[in-house]
């Protein structure tokens, strides 16, 4: 439920804005010149707005379609993401929106048009590369989490069946996939699941479905003929930690059909330095951010020995079912970019 809306007036006529009010019939409407002047304002406080979050319609100026860090390997050729939406309707507590930003409010930037011109633009600058640029979204939101609301995916799958040479990502943990069961697969989209054992979920993934149901929505899309991935990242460790993987992997990949899995990707729990601090003052008791890290290079990540343990244990669980080219970890200790984890 959301009880205030705030709209830039430069979008008070925009269709997606309409088409947003018109779900919250009761929600109180506030102006405003630009979206800063509530999601940037410095008197907030992100754990007392996340009860409570109200939305903001706005539209994304500047870039809007950027370079991802190294990890975001899946087999492709040039990686870029966008960003539609900032802030979630999960709150995972190793999640980096929460060290980033000031507000919990929902951004969502209704200039979908502008988003789709830049990524015709950069794959056109792509066009003689041996392999498709890679689109991600739901880096700083779940992609398909508010999909009712926002028609995200909807529009953007829709726009990429005119990009023969860009795949479009849609990283998520949500089962809200009635818009993608009602279309026709296509073969340049990939959903693609964040997926941890059920002990993991319903410790640290608050309001995020259970691992069985992203199974179920995985079967469902693969059997309806979407191309699926599955991410496990981050690698959430703690003292049983193996043995929570080696029960959820057998679960994931006997549930759906492992030789058409697009791709798998890994990687452990890391928070650029800043967003650590935030994030461990906010919760200084937490396990999550007590147990095995250590400073890399400005990023708080596992111990080189734990990750490295945790990438080869859950590479090799994985690797009983899917052929190793397709299983892509990323190590935290010989990156050249380095980003957070959570968002995707
Ligand atoms: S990690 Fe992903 S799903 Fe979890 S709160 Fe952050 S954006 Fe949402």
């Amino acid at each position: 439920m959301v009880d205030t809306i705030y709209v830039e007036n430069a979008i008070n006529d925009h269709t997606r804005t309409a088409l947003v009010l018109d779900r919250y019939p009761k929600a109180e409407v506030v102006g405003l010149e630009h979206y800063g002047e509530v999601f940037n304002s410095s008197k907030q406080n992100f754990r007392l707005q996340k009860h409570n979050p109200s939305l903001i319609l706005a539209a994304k100026g500047g870039k809007r379609v950027m370079p991802t860090p190294a990890q975001y390997e899946t087999g492709g050729g040039a990686h870029y993401y966008f960003s539609h939406m900032l802030n979630c309707v999960y709150d995972c507590r190793y999640c980096f929106l929460q060290g980033m930003l000031r507000s919990a409010n929902y951004l969502l930037f209704v200039n979908y048009e502008d988003f789709m011109q830049d990524i015709r633009s950069v794959a056109e600058q792509h066009k003689g590369d041996d392999k498709p640029v890679w689109f991600f979204s739901g880096y700083d939101c779940d992609s398909l989490a508010y999909e009712p609301v926002t028609g995200f995916a909807e529009y953007f799958i829709h726009q990429f069946q005119h990009i023969d040479n860009a795949v479009l990502e849609l990283r998520t943990k949500s089962t809200q996939i009635r818009s993608l069961l009602n279309t026709e697969p296509q073969d340049n989209v990939v959903v693609a699941y964040s997926l941890s054992p059920e002990s993991i979920v319903s410790a640290v993934e608050k309001g995020a479905p259970p691992l069985s149901k992203r199974i179920e929505a995985l079967k469902r899309l693969q059997d309806h003929g979407w191309r699926i991935g599955l991410r496990f990242d981050p690698i959430v460790w703690h003292a049983d930690y193996l043995q929570d993987y080696e029960e959820a992997i057998p679960q994931v990949f006997e549930s759906l059909k492992p030789d058409a899995i697009d791709s798998v990707t890994l990687g452990g729990f890391r928070l650029p330095k800043g967003f650590y601090k935030t994030m461990h003052n906010l919760h200084p008791e937490h396990w999550l951010f007590n147990a095995g890290l250590t400073e890399e290079e400005g990023m708080v990540v596992y111990r080189q020995d734990i990750e490295e343990q945790a990438l080869k244990s859950v590479g090799e669980l994985c690797e009983r079912y899917v052929d190793e080219r397709r299983v892509f970890a990323y190590s935290s200790f010989n990156a050249k970019e380095a980003e957070a984890s959570g968002g995707m």
